[in-house]
């Protein structure tokens, strides 16, 4: 029997740590996972800090490629410095030659970049890969929203799910505890018979068996036809993605929910920067509560509104990428404290992303600017006031303490 290929595309803040945790799990179950995890490095020259154990005073001060130093030190010391990596972590940074023969992919990387991404990567994969995005975002085109792991299975033509909760990278590479929640639907072409029958068996998605059908994420059947995943190979469900993905100090929830999981991931960034708003501007608990408790309000009303069919509103009350995603964002998270910073210093939020985060992203903003031209394009602005906040102050046209005008009836 073959074994699972797995690769990571992206390598920041959470793509390291998420290579890290897969890596050590493919080790432990060998019949299933290959055990060298690639990892896609978007190449670019690091210095190595002079207080770094990996100085090297013969090369002193020159520029190395991230990905040497990677695979020398295990350490992807720009984005995730101080972590060990497992050895097995392999920094490539070639595209194509990283997602080569993999049949799973995980995507987690800043939404901005996914089109010239997923472009290079057409093509160049197997064309019956799974993938799990562990991206925060939406992708937006005129008046049509795409959940980001849709949108990826779409271009790929690939069947993709979707992992988000309450997770800071650095905590989580750190080892301390924490949850999260996969949504994956498996395709019914995926799905093994258990008992003769052939392969194909309806999984309860309702789309009927190995013609490659699935159904999207609007409850509809999907535009793109599945090649099924090769007998050869470790089926790919609940139970194997479980396997992959959890740790002792990496609590995981599979649900079959990608809406309600994407959306609370992605929209919570916006919710995040209206709390680093408020409290920059010297309000305190009771202000940020209003803001949590409005903006899962408009999350809900959101998913409710363009998700009809197929939002399990239960995700967002009860899984780690529903509340509790929002409040780790509104109290610890790079949105929240960034925005906040911006407040304080009475710069814009684009100015700090620019000169504090050392080349990370903050998703919100690129989320705000998204979701209101989507809700704009829509005519629905002003159903959403706290999204349309958020906007507001990112183009300095209103200031935070506006914020509660857009409440008053
Ligand atoms: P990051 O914020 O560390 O972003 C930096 C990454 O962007 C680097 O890998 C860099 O190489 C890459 N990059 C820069 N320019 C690029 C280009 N032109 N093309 C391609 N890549 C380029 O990224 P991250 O923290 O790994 O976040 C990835 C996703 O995971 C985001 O959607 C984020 O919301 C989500 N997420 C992050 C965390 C966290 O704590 N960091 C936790 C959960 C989810
Ligand atoms: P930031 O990108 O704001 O750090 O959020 C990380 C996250 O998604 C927490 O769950």
């Amino acid at each position: 029997q073959r074994k699972h290929k797995v690769a990571v595309i992206g390598s920041g803040n959470w793509g390291t740590t998420v290579a890290k945790l897969v890596a050590e799990s493919t080790c432990e179950h060998p019949g299933i996972f290959e055990e060298d995890v690639q990892m896609w490095v978007y190449e670019e020259k690091v210095t190595i800090p002079k207080d770094s154990p990996h100085y090297d005073a013969s090369v002193g001060e020159e520029p190395q490629n991230l990905t040497s130093i990677i695979n020398k030190h295990h350490e992807n010391v720009k984005y995730l410095p101080k972590i060990a990596l497992p050895s097995n972590v392999v920094a490539n940074p070639s595209l194509q030659d990283a997602v080569k023969d993999a049949t799973v992919l995980i995507f987690n990387f800043p939404h901005d970049f996914i089109h010239s991404i997923l472009k290079q990567m057409k093509g160049h994969i197997l064309p019956y890969a799974r993938g799990i995005s562990c991206i925060k975002g939406v992708t937006v085109t005129d008046d049509k929203i795409e959940l980001i792991c849709e949108h990826i299975g779409d271009t790929l033509g690939i069947y993709c799910g979707a992992l988000s909760g309450a997770n800071i990278a650095s905590e989580i590479a750190n080892e301390e505890w924490c949850e999260t929640t996969i949504a994956y639907n498996t395709p019914p072409c995926d799905i093994r018979a258990t008992n003769g029958a052939s392969n194909g068996a309806s999984n309860g998605n309702g789309a009927s068996n190995g013609n490659g059908e699935h159904k999207d994420s609007r409850g509809q059947i999907s535009r793109t036809k599945l090649v099924p995943l090769p007998q050869e190979y470790p089926p790919l469900d609940h139970e194997e993605f479980y396997k992959l993905f959890s740790r002792p100090y990496f609590t995981v929830s599979m649900v079959s929910d990608v809406v309600g999981v994407s959306l609370g991931g992605a929209l919570k960034n916006i919710v995040a920067i209206a709390c680093g708003f408020v409290e920059g501007h010297g309000w305190n608990m009771t202000a940020k509560t209003a803001v949590m408790r409005r903006g899962m309000l408009e999350i809900i009303a959101f998913a409710r509104e363009f998700f009809p069919e197929t939002i399990q509103e239960k995700t967002l009350w009860e899984e780690s990428a529903g509340w509790g995603d929002m409040i780790v964002s509104c109290t610890a998270a790079r949105n929240w404290r960034y925005s906040k910073m911006a407040v304080e210093r009475g710069v814009s939020v684009q100015e700090i992303e620019r000169t504090e985060l050392n080349g990370q992203k903050l998703q919100g903003i690129s989320t705000s600017r998204e979701v209101s031209s989507f809700l704009r394009a829509k005519g629905l602005e002003e159903h959403y006031p706290l999204f349309k906040a958020v906007e507001l102050i990112l183009d300095q046209k209103i200031k935070v303490e506006e914020i509660p005008n857009l409440f008053r009836k």
